[in-house]
């Protein structure tokens, strides 16, 4: 990607913060990928199922898909959810995705990873979202999360993302992470579960 400096010449800062009194270790990437967080790394799914199902309402998987769960349920029902996720501690206790810890740690040998969720869509989650990737994501230093909006200012060369709105404007290639949300888009590339991760990333290489 022309807006990112070569790989060469990119420092590495994956893993923890470099202390200043130390040599700065080089360390070359083949390409820089952006992850998102929700429904990506954590299982925001899961969670939004379960404030709905505590409001009576329950779906089969056909019924999701394609949609969002907003549109399925009764306007003032979704709106307290909406609430609720805007308070943000809806965000502090989810889940991890199923593998995404090893499929990212796995990325990570070979690429310099960053986060990047749209938190100012639920601004009281960040603080959530930077708890949440300390405990479950470690190795990922807090200089390469990025708490943004519109992604379309990331630059990196893969977005790896459930929601494709986030490719439009985005410099690099999309990688639409599968949900059910997302199963009636027509995307270039897609990625079904985190096990897949390497093989997928390793062809854009
Ligand atoms: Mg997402």
């Amino acid at each position: 990607m022309g807006q990112i400096p070569p790989a060469s010449m990119r420092c590495a800062s994956a893993f923890s913060p470099i202390p200043s009194s130390r040599a700065i270790a080089w360390r070359s990437f083949e390409m820089r990928i952006a992850i998102d967080m929700d429904e990506v790394m954590a299982d925001t799914h899961a969670a939004k199922l379960a404030l709905f199902a505590a409001r009576g309402y329950t779906w089969s998987e056909e019924e999701i898909a394609g949609r969002h769960l907003s549109d399925l349920a009764g306007s003032e029902d979704a709106a307290q959810v909406e609430s609720e996720m805007q308070r943000g501690l809806f965000f502090a206790d989810l889940a991890v995705v199923q593998g995404a810890q090893e499929g990212i740690a796995a990325l990570a040998q070979d690429h310099e990873i960053f986060v990047a969720t749209a938190a100012m869509e639920y601004p009281a989650s960040c603080p959530h979202k930077i708890a949440w990737l300390a405990r479950h994501f470690p190795d990922i230093s807090p200089m390469n999360i990025v708490l943004c909006g519109d992604k379309s200012v990331i630059a990196a060369d893969l977005l790896i993302d459930d929601s494709p709105r986030h490719f439009t404007g985005f410099g690099g290639t999309g990688i639409c992470f599968d949900a059910p949300h997302n199963r009636g888009d027509q995307v270039s590339h897609r990625l079904t579960n985190w096990a897949d991760a390497e093989a997928m990333v390793s062809g854009f290489a």
